[in-house]
């Protein structure tokens, strides 16, 4: 099982082999975490996302990190929340197994996830928060050759960074 941390910070500057980017699925780039990965690593990085052809929501894509200090940039779409009812869950749950997939298929030993659609996406933050535990707990689980041993849950606003030390502290 890998190490959990908590952490109030920018994603950005982070010295961990993959960052995740909660994208959009154009991958070219927008608001909040996007736009401050896009400005923190560069022109190239739009150069090398331009060649990815889009990604589906619940998917996700890596680029390398450009200027940013991480190696790698998982890209993944997080689904917009809709009240519920259109799979934002499962979807949401994806793209926290598929980026820790890629990561191991890379040899990644550390991760930083953002919260993942709580931003513009208005994903409720509480269930975004036990949908991703959930998630990244199951993949350690039932993954056989993970090389993933330090994962960053990185909350920007205080209200996430609450949420995330509390359910750490019940596990
Ligand atoms: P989404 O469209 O998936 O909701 P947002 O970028 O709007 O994506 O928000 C996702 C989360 O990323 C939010 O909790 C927001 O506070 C956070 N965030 C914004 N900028 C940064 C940053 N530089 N580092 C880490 N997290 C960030």
């Amino acid at each position: 099982m890998a190490a959990y941390q908590v952490i109030n910070d920018d994603i950005t500057k982070l010295k961990v082999d993959a960052i995740v980017n909660a994208a959009n699925n154009s991958l070219l780039g927008g608001g909040g975490v996007d736009g401050a990965i896009h400005r923190a690593a560069g022109k190239e990085l739009l150069e090398a996302c331009l060649l990815l052809d889009g990604c589906q929501t619940g998917d996700a894509k890596v680029t390398p990190g450009f200027l940013i200090p991480a190696k790698y940039i998982v890209h993944t779409v997080g689904p917009v929340w809709s009240g519920g009812q259109r799979n934002e869950e499962i979807l949401l749950a994806d793209c926290y197994r598929r980026s820790l997939e890629i990561a191991c298929a890379l040899k990644c030993n550390s991760i930083a996830f953002p919260n993942i659609s709580t931003g513009v996406y208005g994903f409720p933050k509480f269930k975004a928060a036990r949908v991703a535990l959930d998630a990244v707990n199951l993949y350690f689980k039932k993954s056989k050759n993970y090389t993933i041993q330090e994962v960053y849950f990185v909350c920007f606003d205080d209200i996430n960074f609450q949420i995330y030390k509390d359910m750490l502290s019940k596990i």
